[in-house]
C-alpha cells in the first residue's frame, strides 16, 4: 500500500492555509479511502481544527479564492478554487441520535482522533497530511489491505445512531467487494429493522448506489435483511433467480430498476417509483420497460413499433432488459437471436427508419389540401401511414403515401 498520497495541487495549498494560520488540515474520508485503493477519488475533503467562521475569514481573505457556506451549523464551509469546491469542515462530535438518523447537535472539538471516530467504517475514517502522514487510529489502511468493511467501534451501537449506516455497508461491500467482518455483519442483520426510521431519500440513494455498482446482485442482502421489503413493499424479487439477470443488465438505472420492479406487487410502477423519490423520467422509463416486455419482438416492424412507445434510447433499454431477463442461466444458448436484434435495431436507428406520424413524409396539411376535412379523419390515415411505413420503411416518400391512401 502507497505511503505517500499525492494530493492534487489546491487540496494541498488549502492544508498549507490552514497550518500557515496556525491550524491543522487533514484530507479525510472518501478520498484517503480511494487514493488506497488506486481510484480516482471523486472530491476531496478537507478537514480541520478550524472554526467555520475561521475557515470563512481565512480563505475570503485571497483574491482568487472564495467560500461558500454549505453546512455552517454542521461545521462545513466549501472553498472554492479554480471552480472546484472542496468541502472543508471543522472537526466534530456528533451528539445524541434519536431515532436511528441525525444527531440531535454537534460539537465542534480540537481533536482528530474524536473527528474519526463519529465516521462509520474505519476505511472512512483515515485522515492524511502530506507534512504529518495518515492519523489511523482504527487501522483503516489495514482493513483496506484486507478487503474488510468493520464499523468504527461498537457496530451494534453505530447502527443504532444512524441506521443508513447499514446500507452504507451493504453498498461499499458491493461496489468495493469487500467482506463485511463479521461483528458488523450480525449488527446488519440485528438492526436492519431500523431502516424505517430513515427518510426514503437516503435509502433510495444507498440502494440505486447498491444496484449501480459490479455486483448488483448484492441486492440480494438488503432482501436478506428484510430492509428491501421496508423500502418496496410487495416485492417478490428472488435474488436465486433474478441475481443474475441483474449482473448482465448493463449499467443504466431504469434496466436495473425494471428487474427488481417487474417482481414488485404494484398497481402503478411509475407512482410506485416516484413515492420512492425516484425523478419523472426514471419512473416512467422503468415502468415503460416493463410494460412493453410483453410486445413482440422479432423483426423490423416490431422494433420499430418499440422505438415508436419508447423513443431510441428507450427501446435500446428494453433489448438490454429483454436480453437480461431472457438468460437467467449462465450461458447464452441463442445468442444468435440477440446479437441480431441488437443488429436490427443499429440498422433501424442508422438508417434513421420513420417510426413516429412526425417522421411521416406527410402531414395533417398536405391530407387537407387533398380534400380530407380537418379531424379525427386525418389522424386515422397518418396512423395508417405510420403503420403502413413501419411495415416497409420504402414507403416513406409523399408520392407513394398518397398513392397508397385511400381518398
Ligand atoms: P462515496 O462518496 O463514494 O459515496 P464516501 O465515503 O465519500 O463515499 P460520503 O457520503 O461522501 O461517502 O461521506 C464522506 C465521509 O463522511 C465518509 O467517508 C465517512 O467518513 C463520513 N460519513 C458519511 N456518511 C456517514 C454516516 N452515515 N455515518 C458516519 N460517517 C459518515
Ligand atoms: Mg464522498
Amino acid at each position: 500500500m502507497e505511503g505517500i498520497i499525492n494530493v492534487p495541487a489546491p487540496v494541498r495549498r488549502i492544508l498549507d492555509i490552514l497550518e500557515k494560520n496556525g491550524h491543522e488540515g487533514y484530507a479525510v474520508g472518501g478520498c484517503v479511502r480511494d487514493h488506497l485503493l488506486g481510484v480516482e477519488p471523486k472530491d476531496w475533503d478537507i478537514t480541520t481544527n478550524a472554526k467555520p467562521e475561521e475557515i470563512k475569514k481565512i480563505f475570503d481573505a485571497k483574491d482568487d479564492i472564495h467560500t461558500v457556506d454549505t453546512g455552517i451549523q454542521h461545521g462545513t464551509v466549501t472553498v472554492v478554487i479554480d471552480h472546484i469546491g472542496y468541502e472543508v469542515t471543522t472537526y466534530r462530535i456528533d451528539g445524541e441520535y434519536k431515532d436511528s438518523r441525525h444527531p440531535e447537535s454537534v460539537t465542534f472539538t480540537d481533536d482528530i482522533t474524536a473527528d474519526l471516530a463519529r465516521r462509520d467504517f474505519t476505511m472512512n475514517a483515515i485522515a492524511y497530511n502530506p507534512n504529518i502522514g495518515f492519523v489511523d487510529p482504527f487501522f483503516g489502511r489495514e482493513d483496506i489491505e484486507k478487503g474488510i468493511i468493520r464499523a468504527v467501534g461498537n457496530a451494534g451501537d453505530r447502527f443504532d445512531e444512524d441506521a443508513l449506516r447499514i446500507m452504507r455497508a451493504v453498498r461499499f461491500s458491493a461496489q468495493l467487494g469487500f467482506e463485511i467482518e463479521e461483528e458488523t455483519k450480525k449488527a446488519v442483520f440485528e438492526k436492519a429493522h431500523l431502516i424505517k426510521n430513515i427518510s426514503t431519500e437516503r435509502i433510495r440513494e444507498e440502494f440505486t448506489k447498491t444496484l449501480m455498482t459490479d455486483a448488483p446482485d448484492e441486492i440480494q442482502e438488503f432482501k436478506n435483511t428484510g430492509i428491501l421489503d421496508i423500502f418496496i413493499p410487495g416485492n417478490t424479487y428472488d435474488g436465486e433467480k433474478y441475481g443474475r439477470v441483474l449482473r448482465l443488465c448493463p449499467k443504466r438505472l431504469p434496466v436495473r430498476l425494471a428487474v427488481i420492479m417487474a417482481h414488485t406487487d404494484c398497481e402503478d410502477i411509475n407512482k410506485t417509483l416516484k413515492k420512492m423519490t425516484y425523478d419523472n423520467e426514471t419512473s416512467r422509463m422503468t415502468a415503460a420497460i416493463v410494460q412493453y416486455a410483453a410486445l413482440p419482438l422479432e423483426n423490423g416492424y416490431d422494433m420499430r413499433v418499440l422505438i415508436n412507445k419508447m423513443g431510441g434510447d428507450g427501446a435500446k433499454l428494453e433489448l438490454y432488459y429483454r436480453y437480461a431477463a431472457a438468460h437467467p442461466d449462465i450461458g447464452v444458448p441463442d445468442a444468435p437471436k440477440w446479437v441480431s436484434l441488437f443488429e436490427l435495431y443499429d440498422k433501424i436507428i442508422k438508417n434513421g427508419d420513420c417510426c413516429t406520424i412526425k417522421q411521416l413524409a406527410i402531414n395533417g396539411g398536405d391530407l387537407q389540401a387533398l380534400g380530407v376535412p380537418k379531424g379525427q379523419k386525418i389522424g386515422e390515415m397518418l396512423n395508417a401511414a405510420l403503420d403502413a411505413v413501419m411495415h416497409d420503411p420504402t414507403l416513406n416518400t409523399k408520392e407513394k403515401l398518397i398513392k397508397s391512401l385511400d381518398l
